[in-house]
């Protein structure tokens, strides 16, 4: 059990929630913005974490993303955001098992998890991920955010969820199922796409 070494749970009220589940189909084909680019070229490897104690950041932080189109994930600035993610959450000064794209400032459905229920532990990316159903009770564990340093919570989660996204390689609409401590990882991450915080949830 991956969850366990993250501390205690609190057994908490039983939901069962069929969300409702907005398509992923790629059918926009949206270009990089300028200002999407220079933070993707400024990559080496890292790129900077926008955090809550800066004001303009913080607004950032608070912004719905928007999908990303057939072109832009064909593009070698995809590839090369994919890897600044992984370089970022992955550097000794973060540390942290996800990371999404409005924490690098790029307000697109991407994120980062490490997928703490596969061998090897890896890091993955998901781009245009929905969370399209959340089953069974939902249980207190503790987090923390890059975005929000020095900082923990206990958050209610679903501990099994049906993701959705799409396929970088095939472009084909992809959905899966994540549980235990790795589907936490992916209701936090997939919050930050709609510009909420796990500091709005937090029970304590
Ligand atoms: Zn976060």
């Amino acid at each position: 059990m991956n969850g366990l070494k993250f501390g205690r749970y609190a057994m908490m009220c039983a939901i069962a929630t069929a969300m409702a589940s907005a398509c992923c189909n790629v059918t926009e084909d949206g270009k990089w913005t300028k200002e999407e680019l220079e933070i993707i070229e400024s990559a080496n490897p890292t790129v900077k974490v926008y955090t809550i104690a800066d004001q303009a950041d913080s607004l950032l932080l608070r912004s719905k993303s928007k999908d990303l189109g057939k072109a832009m994930l064909q593009s070698p600035e995809y590839a090369k955001l994919a890897d600044a993610m992984i370089a970022t959450v992955t550097s000794p000064e973060q540390d942290g098992v996800g990371i999404a794209g409005p924490q690098v400032g790029i307000l697109r459905r991407i994120v980062a998890v490490q997928r703490l229920d596969k061998e090897g532990e890896p890091f993955e990316v998901y781009p245009n991920i929905r969370i399209t159903e959340m089953r069974g009770q939902m249980q207190a564990g503790p987090e923390g955010c890059l975005s929000v340093p020095g900082r923990r919570g206990d958050v209610l989660r679903s501990r099994d969820i049906t993701i959705s996204y799409t396929s970088p390689s095939s472009l084909n609409d992809t959905t899966e199922v994540v549980q235990d401590f790795t589907a936490v990882i992916f209701q936090h991450e997939t919050d930050h796409l709609d510009g909420t915080l796990y500091i709005d949830k937090a029970i304590e």
